[in-house]
């Protein structure tokens, strides 16, 4: 369990620059992923988790606490610890290995959208063609016998053109705004897990053959 101290000064692990909080002021420690246990080293102004003032205690990621009259909230004193841990360390193998079904859940996803695009596509095209159908129809009844065949097979090919362009086009759009935001949302998921590297512009596998990180040099394969 690694043990971090929090005070005013710079020789501190995790520094906050403020007048109530002591030159040393805490000691904290990493118990787990959820838990960090907060000891006062006799602070001037206290400490205090959910605004009871504690010696030592345990908090989780959602606590309010409050070093001196500084709150912070637990969860920025969860992302500092987690930090200072992976700055030293540099073995991510497992982390890596955890990475492979986050990146199968992408490709479903991905997938499952060219999918739906195809089929609109398919449906598009076969919505266009009955009303193309139609107009065609309908001319060759409406029109006087001279102009029925130019006139209605022009507009038939008209119609047609018009409505499978901007049908295409829109459901196109959607499509690529759909896998846009998807990738947005696994930007940070699928990254690096020391230096967040984004990793989503290729497949595990190619990241696989790399076996380190080729911005942090992070081990990633053993
Ligand atoms: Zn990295």
């Amino acid at each position: 369990m690694a043990k971090f101290t929090l005070g005013r000064t710079p020789q501190n692990d995790i520094v906050i620059d403020d007048p109530s909080i002591s030159r040393e002021h805490a000691f904290i420690t990493l118990v787990s992923d959820q838990e960090i246990l907060i000891e006062d080293r006799d602070s001037t102004y206290g400490t205090f988790i959910n605004n009871r003032e504690i010696k030592s205690g345990h908090s989780k990621p959602f606590d309010d606490l409050k070093f001196g009259r500084k709150e912070i909230s637990a969860a920025e004193i969860f992302e500092h610890v987690r930090t200072i841990t992976n700055l030293s360390r540099t073995d991510f193998n497992e982390e890596f290995k955890n990475l492979e079904i986050r990146f199968v859940e992408y490709d479903k996803q991905r997938n499952k959208l060219a999918l739906t695009a195809n089929q609109k596509s398919l449906q598009t095209r076969l919505i266009a063609s009955v009303g193309a159908a139609a107009v065609v129809i309908v001319l060759t009844i409406l029109l006087p016998k001279e102009y029925k065949v130019a006139m209605g097979g022009l507009s038939a090919v008209l119609v047609t053109v018009i409505l499978m362009i901007s049908a295409n086009k829109n459901s196109d759009m959607q499509i690529k705004q759909k896998l846009t935001e998807l990738q947005w949302d696994y930007e940070t998921i699928l990254a690096c897990p020391k230096c967040q590297l984004p990793l989503v512009s290729r497949s595990y596998a190619h990241w696989k053959t790399k076996k380190r990180c080729p911005k942090c040099n992070a081990l990633w394969v053993k």
